[in-house]
């Protein structure tokens, strides 16, 4: 793993703790770069790994990745799509179907396996939750959508 690659880690694990995005300043410190070299990594990782948005005259990181729930009814899925195979509304935490048909459980082993390829295997239900929800365009509702432009 080169130096690089080591703070790009750094990066997404100091993000994903803080449940998604942190201030651009907070994260400059957290990962004890000065003011030159965290613009560097801003420019190297935004559209990548992060997203910059402004936020009441701050600066804040958001994490983005590619990781995905699955399209698919998960009966129908081979498994083989790469993605999470989660409820939509229990990531979204208003699933009210009881008992509802789709999966509530990221411990499953094809969700593991799709969370490792992402490296993201370490992270709680609750951070989860909250990457995917600004992940994802096709979770967020219309209000959310908005919040972007
Ligand atoms: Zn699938
Ligand atoms: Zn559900």
């Amino acid at each position: 793993m080169s130096a690089y690659e080591g703070l790009s880690s750094r990066l997404r694990t100091a993000l994903c703790v803080s449940g998604g995005s942190m201030d651009l300043d907070v994260l400059g410190r957290t990962l004890g770069l000065n003011s030159e070299q965290l613009t560097r990594l801003v420019e190297e990782e935004e559209g990548r790994s992060i997203r910059i948005r402004e936020q009441e005259g701050k600066r804040v990181a958001v994490y983005q990745s590619e990781l995905r729930v699955c399209s698919e009814r998960t009966r129908k899925c081979a498994g083989d799509c790469g993605k999470l195979h989660l409820c939509r509304y229990f990531i979204m935490g208003s699933c009210t179907r009881s008992p509802c048909k789709f999966n509530h459980s990221v411990q499953t082993p094809h969700n593991f396996q799709v969370l490792r390829q992402h490296q993201l295997e370490a992270l709680g239900t609750k951070v989860l939750q909250q990457l995917l929800l600004q992940n994802d365009p096709s979770l967020l509702p219309d209000v959310s959508m908005r919040c972007g432009s």
